[in-house]
């Protein structure tokens, strides 16, 4: 039996921007104890048991050989020219990466943005390089007070914390200043002309 991926087709935050989502913590290769006490995603998977599952029905999809093609009907599908990964959990693997890497390159009127903490992993790191380096992908470095390491400089920044970092030069995320309603109205952060880190408050 097929598995039916599960595209989250908007959300309170994003807007009509379309998302993939994996479990939390589970794909979290690379979680840090600030994610261990903060991860908002985790919490939502807790509360809500449907949004739980959802995403172990996307993990289960991860693993089939129909997960590329799939995944590209499915953006396709959406009529968006926007897609996020992973408002919910991280790149886990090479395969994983690659299979992105896949859908990305034959989706080029579409940018793929998200965050990610998988750059801490020394075996994965190169893998998300050439996913990165893609000219319709953003992917932001996530970093926290408890992150010990630097990202490396291609990546933009993704700080989260209760106050700016001295050392990384962010701008504030919008949405969280109540500035705007939805990503959709801001794009720093899929706008792949733009080099900007941006600084995300503690939930
Ligand atoms: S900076 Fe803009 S695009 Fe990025 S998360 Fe905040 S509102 Fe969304």
């Amino acid at each position: 039996m097929s598995l039916k991926l599960k595209i989250s087709a908007k959300n309170t935050k994003l807007g009509k921007i379309s998302s993939f989502s994996l479990p939390a913590k589970k794909t979290c290769v690379c979680k840090t104890e600030w994610c261990n006490k903060h991860c908002y995603a985790d919490k939502l998977e807790r509360i809500y048991k449907n949004v739980k599952a959802a995403y172990q029905v996307n993990y289960k999809a991860t693993q089939k050989v129909s997960f590329v093609n799939s995944m590209i009907r499915e953006i396709k599908n959406s009529g968006q020219d926007v897609f996020r990964l992973h408002v919910s959990g991280d790149f886990f693997d090479v395969k994983y990466i690659y299979n992105w890497i896949k859908i990305a390159k034959t989706c080029p009127e579409i940018t793929f943005y998200g965050y990610t903490r998988a750059w801490e992993h020394q075996d994965l790191i190169p893998h998300l390089g050439i996913l990165n380096s893609l000219p319709n992908v953003v992917l932001f470095a996530s970093v926290d007070e408890t992150t010990t390491k630097n990202p490396p400089k291609t990546f933009r920044i993704a700080y989260a914390g209760d106050e700016k970092a001295d050392n990384i030069k962010a701008v504030m995320c919008p949405q969280q200043l109540s500035k705007i309603d939805f990503c959709e109205d801001c794009k720093i952060c899929f706008n792949t002309k733009l080099n900007n880190n941006v600084f995300f408050t503690t939930h």
